[in-house]
């Protein structure tokens, strides 16, 4: 049997916490199930989840759909667009099983790269790769979640580009799950055709779904949100703390508002990009805030002097996690402004 391989390339990056992370995750499972009804793909497909922040890698190597179990997804800093696309380009190198005198090997591999945001490391080389190797292998579908995705990075060598930007968040994972469930199975129905990948048309109706053909569509809409990572004092396990703008700035600093703080796993700095970040915020553009999702202390955003950001349970004195020194927060009237380190997302 020849096999059919897909490869599943997940943005992983910190503006995915909370629901779009949950959301993603809830779709692998609809769309694995959806597909396994599907008779033609349950005979060839073979999935593999690939995952990119800061650093990429294989979360799911690719197994035979029936055998499939979809991973769990972490979550890492920074948004490495052309990392993940080298990545994936090794894993079919090492895969995909060629045609010989003896042997029919595998179908054209289906790679779909989904990203709600702005590549954060070079793309340059690995789009000569592609061009130079895959094009004729390979077929990209560049996905964005969101306005703020930018579709242009690997427009230039996708068979097909959209973007997912309804405002009821369940509804575009839902669509998203439904497009690429679609495309595989049309993909396996016509496998030895050469067709080109398409959306369907009833999807495409429903308008949470936009091809995008001019290089305005493909740009994005500058990011709306501030996110800061913090540290648990008591169990040392990362969190997110995310701010969305509010309103249009037409003069000064934008201004945003608290929306929520996020747990994270010990993995978070595997995924993370580490270079050195020089993005800062100030504390006075950043309206509310909220406790620590780990051990529930009340304060979540306290900082100190090493930059680290960490939960306190109230004024006093207290022990940063990060450097060990001994930190003392007191009530400022004047409420000092200080700058604090943006996360990459
Ligand atoms: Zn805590
Ligand atoms: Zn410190």
């Amino acid at each position: 049997m020849r096999r059919l391989p897909v490869y599943l390339v997940i943005d992983i990056s910190e503006s995915m916490v909370g629901e779009n992370i949950r959301q993603m995750q809830e779709g692998m499972n609809r769309l694995v199930n959806q597909l396994r009804r599907d008779p033609y793909a349950l005979e060839a497909v073979y999935l593999s989840v690939i995952g990119f922040a800061g650093v990429a890698g294989t979360l799911a190597p690719l197994t035979e759909l029936m055998n499939f179990y979809p991973p769990r997804l972490p979550i890492g800093s920074g948004t490495s667009i052309g990392t993940a696309l080298n990545h994936v380009m090794d894993c079919m190198d090492k895969d995909i099983i060629l045609s010989t005198a003896e042997q029919k090997g595998d179908w054209k591999p289906l790679v779909y790269v989904m990203s709600d945001g702005s590549s954060t490391d070079d793309t340059g080389k690995a789009i000569q790769r592609w061009k130079a190797t895959f094009k004729q292998r390979a077929k990209l579908i560049n996905i964005g979640i969101g306005k703020f995705a930018d579709l242009s990075t690997l427009n230039e060598i996708a068979d097909l580009t959209y973007r997912l930007d309804d405002a009821d968040i369940e509804r575009v994972y839902q669509a998203l799950c439904e497009t690429i469930a679609s495309s595989i199975s049309s993909q396996s129905r016509s496998l030895g055709l050469e067709t080109p990948v398409s959306l369907n048309k009833e999807l495409l109706e429903n308008n949470a779904i936009s091809l995008a053909k001019n290089s305005e569509e493909l740009t994005a809409l500058d990011e709306n949100y501030a996110i800061v990572m913090g540290l648990c004092r008591k169990v040392k396990l990362p969190y997110l703390m995310k701010w969305e703008r509010f309103g249009e700035v037409i003069f000064g600093d934008a201004e945003y508002h608290y929306v929520g703080a996020y747990a994270l796993e010990k993995d978070y700095e595997d995924w993370s990009d580490n270079r050195p970040n020089n993005q800062t915020i100030k504390s006075s553009q950043l309206i509310g805030g909220g406790g620590c999702p780990h051990c529930g202390a009340p304060f979540a955003f306290a900082m100190c002097d090493c930059g680290q950001v960490f939960c306190i349970d109230g004024l006093g004195e207290a022990v940063c996690p990060k450097c060990q020194q001994d930190c003392f927060f007191g009530f400022d009237p004047e409420g000092d402004d200080f700058e604090i380190n943006r996360a990459r997302g």
